[in-house]
């Protein structure tokens, strides 16, 4: 059932949401690098040591695949930043010390197994710093199979375009939700409110689909994007923005296809706390998930989706068409 595992996860996500809320108004952000010069904030740290902590308290046993380290903080130039850390970390665990934060960040470099969880702390760091969409992404996996799956949405209000009752109840940001045969829901980010079921848009007109895409060009393929749409006959311009907020939209009928193409200039493959939540949701709403290729996505491949092309999701009805117009697009050589 995971009612204990959603339960925990329902908290410790809204909490997560909430303290990047409040860095974001508190903290000049200024993007600091990594290795790999992605700008890292200390969102990003705060939240998976509030997550690490949590899950060692709550599932002492539970793996934590997620994409920060500590090894910044622990050196003499970091202390600094992790003072800062600590000091946020402990607006939710009292009396938490510099150490203990770094431990929890590092329960986080976990490899896979057969029931482990996957965090994206902060999943959209570049709109995160921008003011735009950001969402934090958890996701339970067991025996590769996606059981549960949370996306904490700040910004966005889901089934905004739909009729009452939805409207409205969401302005403080949504809480999406899937537990694996047991359906999609929203609830407010902040306050209290029934569940709402999601469901995935029942429009099959071409021309009046929405397609969602990545913000960052260098993130995907647009030009591929704009390819497969044309062969679709899909006429709206892509709705472009960051993080799994694609994949809630998606299952909230605001939109019917996601393609993420893998980006030309940098190819490497998607990690799996990108699209772990997202996939369950959009699932459970109805909707379908694959590669470009239709194959089932591989969480059993470690940290990434090694053994898959991009990914497709949809409300199911354009999937086939989809599919059938990235085939096409691999024949004539455009598909690359
Ligand atoms: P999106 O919201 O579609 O832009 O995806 C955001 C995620 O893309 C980030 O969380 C990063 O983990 C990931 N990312 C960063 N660079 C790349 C890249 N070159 N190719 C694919 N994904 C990337
Ligand atoms: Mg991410």
């Amino acid at each position: 059932m995971m009612i204990k595992e959603l339960n925990f996860a329902l908290e410790v996500v809204r909490q997560s949401a909430e303290l990047a809320s409040q860095i974001l108004k508190e903290t000049v952000l200024s993007p600091f690098t990594k290795s790999d010069l992605s700008p890292v904030t200390s969102a990003d740290f705060a939240i998976q040591a509030l997550v690490g902590y949590r899950l060692g308290r709550y599932f002492p046993q539970d793996l934590l695949v997620a994409e920060e380290t500590s090894t910044s903080l622990r050196v003499p130039e970091g202390k600094a930043k992790l003072n800062v850390v600590t000091r946020f970390v402990e607006r939710f665990v009292p009396g938490i010390q510099p150490e203990e934060v770094c431990d929890s960040i590092d329960r986080g470099t976990a490899e896979t197994g057969r029931r482990f969880w996957t965090l994206d702390p902060i999943d959209g760091t570049k709109g995160f710093l921008r003011g735009d969409q950001f969402v934090v992404a958890l996701a339970l996996i067991e025996e590769g199979e996606i059981k549960v799956g949370l996306i904490a949405c700040p910004k966005m209000a889901l089934g905004q375009g739909s009729a009452t009752p939805l409207k409205g109840l969401f302005d403080g940001g949504s809480l999406a939700y899937a537990v694996r045969g047991q359906g999609a829901w929203v609830i407010p980010l902040k306050g209290e409110a029934p569940p709402v079921r999601l469901h995935v848009s029942g429009l099959t007109d071409p021309a009046r689909a929405g397609v969602l895409a990545s913000y960052e060009a260098s993130h995907t393929n647009l030009d591929l994007v704009e390819s497969l749409m044309k062969t679709m006959g899909l006429r709206r311009e892509p709705w472009r923005m960051d993080s799994q907020v694609k994949y809630a939209s998606l299952a909230a009928g605001a939109a019917e296809i996601f393609v993420r193409p893998a980006s030309k200039s940098h190819p490497s493959a998607a990690k799996i706390w990108d699209h772990a939540a997202g996939v369950v949701l959009v699932e459970e709403a109805g909707g379908r998930v694959t590669d470009l290729n239709g194959e089932k996505l591989d969480f059993t491949a470690g940290r990434t989706l090694a053994r898959n092309c991009g990914v497709l999701a949809s409300n199911g009805y354009f999937h086939d068409l989809a599919l059938e117009g990235f085939q096409e697009l691999q024949k004539t050589g455009t598909g690359n």
